[in-house]
């Protein structure tokens, strides 16, 4: 296992393929210091003696110990423990831990590259190149991100009815020795500030888009990428220092003309793996915001009781009813993604066929319940910033500047007046709404909202897996035999 020392000497020794605001930079260019700040707590926390047991496992294909977030999933204790570490890492951060990504692409494509070796049709063996990929991946303790969003065109049209086909990635060229992929991935969380993407398809596939069933592995600082990357920082304090600096980084990653060698191929063309892989990222994914959404709702719980407390209004009605909303809904995420782990199997839903087993054995959360925790908190997150508002009133919309609150022209007029409660000093007070204002008022507090509602899927996706796997059958049966009526027509 790698230390964040060894994470980040890593980081800068890679190639230049980032470009911000009309610069080129390289990884440790000072805007992506937030970002690589929150991915070393994943470092930290498994050599830490209090999180080793919870962020570490063993490897079932060295038997050495590795960090949690590079483990495929083999009992249904894996998948409690991917949570739990989950909640416990977003809570030293308040928002997003950002390795998710890694290990939930990862389990997906060691069950889909199983799977697709066996047809007749396979260009090459998938789950060979897949298990050599992921020992590196375990033995060298890499962090990946995950490309599966294409930029989509016209929302309407099918990949292959676009204007242009470049509008979901595909491969414009078989060659001898590897393929050669075309389009971008968008909004891609943390491809700046990892070692490898593992690209997956976005949707459902069929016959007539062989092009798009593509599912392969990259160096983010790959010849034929370039990352146009987007920065949500929180703003840097010179006086009201809080001891952390964290931050968030989403690229374009742009594959122009990418040549991919076969041994870093795991699918290329089987339509029906291809939907499979999308489906179960998204699957895997929507399981991790059972920990992170729980987590950021621990975050958002404080920060709305702290704002009751200096309002002195923490025992009005209407406050305790907005709390218990609050913890309703990040302990019944919570609650699901549990259920999910708890009757996780190695088995996939197959419309018409229902959950047939998949893979190599490797355990798959129950997706009727990963899709319920993660439809559930993400459209809360609106709402949430609803309560924090009516909670704080209008005070961090117009907070003064640090600067402002730093000045001895100004300061102890402004400590004066910003104090609502004696029994707190007023330093704190000043370094909590601070803190509200990254939160919620900030340049990055919009990108995070965005994040958490679209974020493995916007919640129409997550209402057509739950309505297309539910059997809503058996319920109306149900209403048909208590209510007297005739049975269902078989
Ligand atoms: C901060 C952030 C981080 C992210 N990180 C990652 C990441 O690491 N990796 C990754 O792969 N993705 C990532 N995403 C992408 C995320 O998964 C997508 O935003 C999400 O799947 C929605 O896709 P979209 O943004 O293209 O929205 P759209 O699909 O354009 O949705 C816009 C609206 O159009 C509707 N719509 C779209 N298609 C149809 C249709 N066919 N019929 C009817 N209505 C339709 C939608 O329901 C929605 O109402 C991230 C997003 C954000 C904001």
């Amino acid at each position: 296992m790698r230390t964040r020392e060894q994470y980040i000497e890593r980081l800068g020794k890679m190639n230049c393929n980032l470009y911000s605001n009309g610069e080129k930079i390289d990884r440790l260019d000072e805007r992506q210091e937030g970002a690589i700040n929150v991915m070393s707590l994943t470092f930290d926390a498994a050599w830490d003696p209090a999180s080793k047991d919870l962020c570490t496992a063993t490897s079932h294909l060295t038997g050495e110990t590795i960090n949690r977030f590079n483990h495929i999933h083999q009992n249904v204790e894996d998948l409690h423990k991917k949570q739990d570490m989950t909640r416990y890492l977003c809570n030293k951060v308040g928002q997003c831990i950002q390795r998710c990504m890694g290990i939930d692409a990862a389990n997906a494509l060691n069950a889909v590259s199983f799977e697709a070796q066996k047809s007749p049709q396979a260009k090459t063996a998938y789950y060979d190149n897949w298990l050599k990929w992921l020992e590196r991946f375990q033995t060298e303790d890499l962090v990946a991100s995950c490309a599966q969003t294409d930029v989509k065109g016209e929302r309407l049209k099918r990949p292959s009815e676009q204007t242009d086909p470049d509008m979901y990635v595909r491969v414009v060229e078989e060659r001898s020795d590897g393929i050669v992929v075309r389009g971008s991935k968008v909004h891609i969380s943390e491809a700046s500030i990892s070692d490898e993407i593992l690209v997956v398809p976005n949707r459902a596939l069929r016959k007539g888009e062989e092009a798009y069933a593509v599912c392969f592995a990259v160096p983010s600082d790959y010849e034929g990428i370039k990352q146009v990357v987007h920065y949500h920082n929180s703003r840097k304090r010179d006086h009201f220092d809080k001891g952390n600096h964290f931050g968030y980084s989403d690229s374009y990653v742009i594959f122009d003309d990418c040549f991919i060698p076969w041994d870093r191929v795991f699918l290329c063309g089987e339509t029906i793996h291809g939907g499979l892989s999308a489906l179960l990222f998204a699957l895997f994914h929507r399981h991790s915001y059972s920990g992170c959404k729980p987590a950021t709702l621990d975050f958002v719980i404080g920060l709305a009781g702290l704002a009751a407390e200096i309002n002195g209004i923490e025992k009005a009605p209407h406050v305790r009813e907005l709390l218990s909303k609050l913890i309703m809904t990040g302990e019944l995420g919570y609650a699901a993604g549990y259920t999910a782990s708890a009757l996780g199997k190695p088995e996939v839903f197959m419309p018409g066929m229902g959950f047939v087993p998949y893979g190599p054995g490797s355990y798959i959360p129950h997706s009727i319940y990963a899709n319920v925790g993660r439809c559930l908190t993400g459209e809360a997150v609106f709402h949430e910033q609803e309560i924090l508002c009516n909670i704080a009133g209008g005070l961090p919309a117009t907070f003064p500047y640090e600067k402002d609150l730093a000045n001895p022209e100004t300061r102890a007029l402004l400590e004066k007046y910003i104090n609502r409660n004696p029994r707190m000093p007023i330093e704190d007070q000043i370094r909590f709404w601070l803190t509200f204002v990254d939160f919620g008022l900030s340049g990055s507090a919009g990108s995070m909202t965005y994040g958490a509602y679209h974020g493995g899927g916007s919640p129409i996706m997550e209402q057509i897996a739950i309505t297309s796997q539910y059997d809503i059958e058996s319920k109306k049966d149900l209403v048909r035999n208590l209510a007297g009526m005739s049975p269902r027509k078989k």
